[in-house]
């Protein structure tokens, strides 16, 4: 969690902070009363949903900051920076006041006070309803409302905002207004998947030996077919192939010709041109959704609308205001305007978007969807809508086009049918690319690199393999950006019409999309893409632009939130991760594991087939990591309903989301062992399990027998404090205490006692590990006695070696890994530009040949790979921390990673070339890393994290240095702050830089007491904190010479 960069004493009522922060009582400085309360309240609301989102956001704050400093006065803020409670406060206010408020800043203020509002208003216990006064502090002058609107068609001069639209929290989606269409991405068109990587495999894992024969009485009339059902995500229908997800086949008792259940056999999809169309498809946010209704229902267009008492509403106290709904403004209380409500939206459904629709090019202005609703109207003398039309075009002209912005969604498909379709329609296969998750991983790795972190399109799908085919569930990856059918055109909805779902169709799987309902002629065929994001910038950027009332404010759903990680956060940390897989390696899979994996479905296709399945160390991690996501399903949803929440989870939509959780969870681990499987395929790397445990005697020669063990670095670092760096040096060369001893100047004379009896003790042996690790015990006593004569500078080392001292199990990890690259990413860099939102893309650069000479680009790299020339094989060595700075790889193999020319150049002779980018890089400790980061995909590196995450949790600090210059640097402040991390936080790693702590481990073994307490658990024994308690009482209880 990153710091807070606002006062502290702001945070306080904060309900997310409450456990966060010491209470009140411990926090003499409370707000003065010179702070605005709204500001106050404003502020701890905005953070508490950062933190909710664990989102890094000091520069937004700064600008806040700055900006409410300029207002109220410095005083507030530089009184509470200097409280002394935070020291970072000062530093803080003078960056802030350098700060110019940035057009980057602008925008990320935009949206985190408007889009993110509504969105995770669900999800917060966040009070939003004071946002305005604070955005226009943030907003710069020519946005605010009552100023002279430069945006085009505005012609506002001073007009005040209607009470609705001043009501409407967000009043449009801020920001840059982008006009002009995107230039339809252009694709080549599939009849079939395409695989182009380990075709082998994948086209088996297209294939399914699900077997079932219907009777046949229910899919011979398309009306008695029945529906799908999203919430239950299954087709409620008798007939017993398509309520498995199957269409009929031989066995079935309906004929070929009458069964209406093998459309997608037969390939009766919906034809382009004929029965749906392309188009350039245009939404509007929310918000501006709001207006439009607002309008249409205060001209009373609908029936009779009483608009309710806005101002009355803006100025209700803050608790109150809490209870509006999303997306809401006000609760519609009589009986006649909830009528004229629902007609309002129908209009917008049914009239106004389909006309918006029709405009090409034009659609962002509204006045011509206006127009031609009006038309239409007229034409078929409906008065309701004509009457609707006018109001909103009154409205528009009144306060200007930015509070009724259309916005371009890109490619869409409509309905072109006069008649329609009915519901159940088969409308299209989802094709496109099929790829691995590994090398999904890479594509998206590598996308994001060359075009900055931009939100990549939504040109893909999940295939998810289903959990009832004899072979399993898997994942794999459907890329339709450049090779696809129309159905990938499909825009997403929160309040879709169609839905894709995997069928078995005879013998092979399939992404069919389906009709959920009727749909009329001009609607445009829409369904809920579902996806899932664990990147909060992602999830922010993606503002959806269905249209619908239901609209969630993103068309992604944001996993990251600390709501769904709670049972994770306190119950699979590091320390849970890293035993897990130490476990994993140490005995075979038992019955319990076997049937849980049996329960999720992971069979051969995720496991494995005979002749190259995972090693059995893998499949035993996913049973145990499994393990803890049934314990996770069963705990999140009395927690979630625990939570306070302004919309609160009941236990039925709690148990749902705790589903969804555990769904996703099954997701990420079938990613990770294929990423796993990836690497362990490589020519000559070990099929052993990345940790495993020391045996008795390894153990014993690490803390006591060796030359290099705990107990002989101890006394060494003692002779090298008090006799000098010779005496050292003498003293490794020792084999024996004899010759220890006599390496002491003068054999030890001159020296305290307790040193020549230390070293003797030292080079004493030991019979087994137990034995050594009594020694070593009996030698930090020793060491405390010698602290006490010589007064200080040996107490850290005497607590440290104690942990040492009572830990219990210690490991090693795999030191043969070999690191490698992966074979490029073919990426086109026309395509990936011609999304983005960049008013200076040239439409025209992209040119209907990418898709061809992509595929051949890509082609050619493969065949490359699958020669079996590995030549950006890695040699370098495992060194614990220069791991970093060198990324433990280097990039290998002269000509095979074609350097990216240019974007910005690249137009001309590069363009529609496939581009490619350089081959993903696999650190020699990414097994490791990736396992115990599993439930995340989008690291780029996952062991990058793994050496910050092993200090002070599996790493304990060196022993080298708790003795250098630690006379002045271990005090009693620090021991206590030591205490109370282990005691609080045992699985929490150690700050390294400002303390004296270094985290070297030469050894590369690692355990701890904190660690040993975690295994226990793991594996089930009793009590098994009860010795990390002991060693924390033994720390506590040792003399120290400063009292
Ligand atoms: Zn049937
Ligand atoms: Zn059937
Ligand atoms: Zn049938
Ligand atoms: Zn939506």
């Amino acid at each position: 969690m990153e710091r807070c960069p606002l006062p502290r004493a702001w945070t306080l009522e904060c309900p997310v902070l409450a456990e966060e922060l010491p209470s009140a009582e411990q926090q003499p400085d409370l707000p003065s009363e010179s702070v605005k309360p709204d500001c106050t309240l404003l502020l701890q609301g905005l953070r508490s949903a950062c933190l909710e989102d664990e989102v890094e956001c000091p520069d937004f704050f700064d600008e806040l900051c700055s900006r409410l400093a300029a207002k109220t006065g410095q005083a507030d803020f530089t009184t509470q920076g200097a409280n002394g409670q935070d020291s970072q406060q000062p530093e803080q206010v003078a960056a802030s006041a350098r700060l110019k408020p940035s057009k980057a800043a602008r925008l990320q203020a935009d949206r985190l006070l408007g889009l993110r509002a509504v969105r995770d208003s669900n999800v917060l216990g966040v009070d939003w309803s004071s946002l305005d006064s604070l955005q226009a502090l943030a907003e710069p002058a020519s946005h605010r409302p009552a100023d002279t609107q430069t945006a085009a068609g505005a012609n506002t001069s001073l007009v005040p905002l209607p009470a609705s639209i001043q009501a409407n929290r967000e009043p449009y989606a801020q920001g840059d207004w982008r006009q002009e269409p995107y230039a339809p991405r252009p694709y080549k068109r599939l009849r079939a998947y395409e695989v182009n990587e380990e075709k082998e495999l994948l086209q088996w894992k297209l294939t399914t030996q699900k077997q079932h024969a219907c009777s046949g009485l229910h899919c011979v009339d398309p009306s008695h077919l029945g529906s799908y059902s999203i919430e239950a995500e299954k087709f409620m229908t008798e007939c017993g192939c398509l309520a498995r997800n199957m269409e009929c086949g031989d066995g079935c008792g309906c004929a070929a010709s009458g069964c209406c259940n093998r459309a997608v056999s037969r390939r009766q999809a919906l034809l382009l041109g004929t029965d749906v169309q392309e188009i350039n498809a245009w939404g509007i946010d929310c918000y501006t959704r709001r207006n439009i209704v607002d309008a249409a229902l205060e001209s009373q267009a609908f029936g009779l609308y009483k608009a309710p008492d806005y101002s009355r509403l803006l100025q209700l106290p803050l608790r109150a205001a809490a209870t509006l709904q999303q997306g809401e403004t006000v609760k519609h209380s009589s009986r006649g305007s909830v009528d004229a409500q629902q007609a309002a939206d129908a209009w917008v459904d049914q009239q106004l978007i389909p006309a918006i629709n029709q405009q090409g090019d034009t659609g962002w202005d509204i006045a011509n969807g206006l127009q031609h609703v009006q038309r239409q109207a007229e034409a078929t003398g409906d008065e309701c809508s004509a009457k609707a039309a006018a109001a909103v075009m009154k409205r528009f002209q009144k306060v200007g086009s930015n509070y009724f912005r259309v916005h371009p969604k890109g490619t869409g498909i409509v309905c072109a049918r006069e008649a329609g379709l009915r519901p159940l329609s088969f409308v299209e296969e989802y094709l496109g690319e099929v790829h691995s998750p590994w090398r999904w991983f890479e594509i998206q790795d590598a996308t994001k690199k060359q075009s900055g972190e931009e939100l990549p399109d939504f040109y893909n799908i999940v295939l998810e393999r289903p959990r009832d085919d004899p072979t399993g569930y898997d994942v794999l990856f459907v890329d339709a950006a450049s090779k696809g059918a129309f159905a990938s055109r499909m825009s997403h909805s929160c309040n879709p019409n169609c839905q894709a779902v995997v069928m078995s169709c005879g013998g092979r799987l399939t992404i069919a999309v389906y009709t959920l309902r009727s749909v009329a002629q001009g609607e445009e065929l829409t369904f809920d893409y579902a996806s899932v994001t664990e990147n909060e910038r992602e999830f922010r950027a993606a503002t959806c632009l269905c249209s619908t009332r239901a609209c969630r404010g993103s068309f992604l759903y944001f996993s990251g939130s600390r709501a769904f990680m709670q049972v994770m956060t306190a119950q699979h940390t590091f320390l849970h991760r890293t035993a897990l897989l130490l476990r994993a390696g140490t005995g075979p899979l038992n019955e319990e594991e076997h049937s849980r994996l049996e329960r999720f479905g992971l069979r051969d296709s995720a496991l494995g087939r005979p002749h190259q399945r995972l090693p059995a160390w893998l499949i035993k991690w996913a049973a145990l990591v499994l393990g803890f996501v049934e314990h996770e399903m069963q705990l999140l949803p009395a927690q979630l309903v625990a939570l306070q929440l302004r919309a609160p989870y009941n236990p039925l939509t709690a148990a749902a989301e705790a589903k969804g959780v555990c769904e996703n969870r099954l997701q990420n681990v079938v990613i990770t062992l294929d990423k796993v499987r990836l690497c362990l395929q490589r020519p000559g790397q070990p099929q052993s399990p990345p940790l495993r445990l020391l045996t008795d005697a390894q153990a014993a020669e690490h803390v006591w027998t060796g030359d290099r063990s705990v107990g002989r670095r101890l006394v060494r670092c003692v002779a090298q404090a008090l006799a000098g760096p010779s005496v050292e040096r003498a003293l490794a060369h020792a084999l024996t205490a004899g010759e220890a001893v006599k390496a002491l100047p003068g054999g030890g004379q001159g020296l305290p006692p307790q040193v020549a009896r230390l070293v003797a003790m030292a080079f004493h042996p030991a019979t087994d590990f137990q034995d050594g690790r009594r020694q070593l015990l009996a030698v930090v006593q020793e060491l405390r006695q010698l602290d006490l004569a010589v007064k200080g500078g040996f107490t850290a080392l005497a607590d440290i070696a104690l942990l040492h001292a009572c830990t219990n199990h210690w490991f090693l990890a795999e030191r043969e890994y070999k690191g490698f690259t992966s074979l490029p990413v073919q990426l086109n860099m026309e395509d990936l530009k011609l999304d983005r939102m960049n008013r200076d893309t040239s439409a025209h650069a992209a040119t209907s040949q990418a898709g061809s000479n992509h595929h051949s680009a890509s082609n050619t790299a493969f065949e490359r790979l699958t020669g079996g020339d590995h030549a950006s094989e890695s040699s370098g060595s495992w060194k614990e921390d220069s791991q970093q700075e060198n990324g433990g790889m280097r990039q290998g193999g002269q000509g095979r990673q074609s350097v990216s020319p240019d974007v910005e150049d690249g137009s001309g002779a590069l363009a529609g070339a496939g581009q490619a980018a350089s081959g993903k890089k696999y650190g020699m400790q990414y097994v490791w890393g990736q396992l115990t980061l599993w439930h995340k995909q989008t690291v780029y590196d996952p062991t990058a994290s793994l050496s910050a995450d092993r200090r002070g949790t599996i790493t304990l600090p060196d022993l080298d240095s708790c003795c250098a210059g630690a006379k002045t640097r271990y005090s009693a402040r620090d021991r206590e702050a030591m205490l109370e991390h282990l005691e609080k936080r045992p699985e929490a790693s150690w700050k390294g830089n400002g303390t004296m702590w270094g985290f070297r481990n030469e050894a590369r073994v690692y355990g701890s007491p904190m660690f040993d307490a975690v295994w226990r658990q793991v594996c089930h024994q009793p009590d098994p904190l009860a010795s990390l308690q002991d060693t924390l009482a033994q720390l506590r209880a040792a003399p120290v010479p400063w009292q």
